[in-house]
């Protein structure tokens, strides 16, 4: 029995990957619905290629095309935010990989796991916003949450037949981003074209501007505290540049264990997809010859503001992270735009993490309102 899978957000990087996945394992997987924001040309091209049961484009100016080209095919075409909804209640699908980007990807994740579909879960700002009802909501309704963010796979994938052993910390590695090592003058001068040039990773925009300014590992941070149910205390970043090991679990008696591997996505998609079974591949393997050196050192606070900033939003907790997510996605994109400089991003977000009121115990509700209260700070800031 193939199983039956569903694609929020097909045409991004992790959305593409996962299609490759399927493609090179048409045995095990079946794509049963995709759906895109945007890219109704990448859209058509994979529904063309894969025929799933019921295609998405969110953005509804971009229905027609959609159906028209699709039209001689037995697939269902819907448009607008609340089919990417609707489409999870579908019996056919078993596993739904939320590969959207930003806030959007909330409603979906709770939409799948109302519907008790098993999620792989790429989009880690659901779980930096919201995490505690997320986690909860997963529990009662016995849905599993299937990292795919390569440093929370890499956990997940230490912690197998480890289920009596507590953690005794965490450490995320990181890259370290384009700018690891550059001095204040340089990175005051960066462009987005400079931050989009990222080492070991190739991945879309944000997540890439994320990279660069070390907020990607701050998000990450607060999205292991969820996954793991970690004390802020138990986690740790360590920044090594060459990405082989992608994370670590140190256990009570001090052994540590460690994922490694070249970095690509596809192996943390292909995890999810096929756990608790691991299926065969021709992905690169590591060759010892071409690493003679792992190394690792400290993230620098005092530069990459970010990480503090998350590691702070950690601590307070509430909807503090909410505020930090909001905030970051606003001037990513700014600075996308080159509107704004590579420090005025760590000035906004702490600017808003202190003037959007503080809720200790939000409900869904205050999630949506707190995000939206801080975009309008956020571009009020841009704007002056
Ligand atoms: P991309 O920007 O490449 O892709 C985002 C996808 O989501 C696209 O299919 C896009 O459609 C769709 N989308 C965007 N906004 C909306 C919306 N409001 N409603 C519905 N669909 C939407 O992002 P990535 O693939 O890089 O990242 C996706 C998520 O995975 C992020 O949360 C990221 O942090 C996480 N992640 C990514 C990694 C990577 O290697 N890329 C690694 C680890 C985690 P369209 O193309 O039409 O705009
Ligand atoms: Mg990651």
């Amino acid at each position: 029995m193939r199983k039956k899978i569903a694609i929020l957000g097909s045409t991004g990087s992790i959305g593409r990957q996962a299609l490759d996945v399927v493609r090179n394992h048409s045995t095990d997987f079946l794509v049963e619905c995709i759906t895109a924001q945007s890219n109704y040309k990448l859209l058509i091209e994979q529904a063309i290629e894969f025929k799933p049961n019921a295609v998405v484009i969110a953005d509804d100016r971009f229905y027609e095309k959609v159906r028209n080209a699709l039209d001689r095919l037995d697939i269902k075409v819907f448009a607008g935010d609340e089919s990417v909804l609707q489409v999870l209640e579908m019996g056919s699908i078993d596993l739904v990989l939320i590969a959207i980007v930003g806030f959007a990807g909330l409603k979906p994740t709770l939409k799948a796991i109302e519907c008790g579909k098993q999620i792989a879960l790429a989009n880690k700002e659901t779980l930096v916003v919201a995490g505690e009802i997320v986690m909860e909501k997963a529990k009662i309704n016995g849905v599993d949450i299937l990292p795919v963010d390569s440093e929370h796979s890499a956990i997940f994938q230490c912690l197998v037949g480890e289920t009596w052993n507590p953690i005794e910390k965490i450490y995320l590695t990181a890259s370290g981003g384009p700018f690891r090592g550059w001095d204040v003058n340089q990175l005051k001068r960066v462009t987005p074209k400079e931050a989009l040039a990222h080492p070991t990773w190739e991945m879309g925009k944000k997540i890439t501007i994320d990279s660069a300014t070390l907020m990607n590992k701050g998000l990450e941070v607060i999205e292991a505290k969820w996954l793991f149910d970690l004390d802020p205390e138990q986690i740790e970043v360590i920044i090594h540049p060459q990405s082989i090991i992608h994370s670590i679990v140190q256990f009570e008696d001090g052994s540590m264990k460690a994922q490694m591997g070249i970095p690509d996505m596809k192996l943390p998609i292909q995890y999810a997809f096929s756990y608790p079974f691991r299926i065969k591949s021709d992905y690169s393997r590591f060759q010892f010859e071409n690493f003679p050196a792992l190394t690792f050192e400290e993230p620098d606070l005092k530069k990459f503001r970010n990480l503090a900033f998350a590691f702070d939003a950690l601590k307070k907790g509430g909807n503090i992270p909410c505020i930090l997510n909001a905030a970051n996605e606003v001037v990513v994109n700014a600075f996308l735009e080159n509107k704004i400089g590579f420090f005025d991003m760590s000035d906004i977000i702490w600017d808003c993490m202190q003037i959007i009121p503080f809720i200790l115990k939000p409900g869904l509700d205050d999630f949506f309102k707190t995000d939206f209260l801080t975009r309008e700070r956020a571009v009020n800031l841009l704007n002056k």
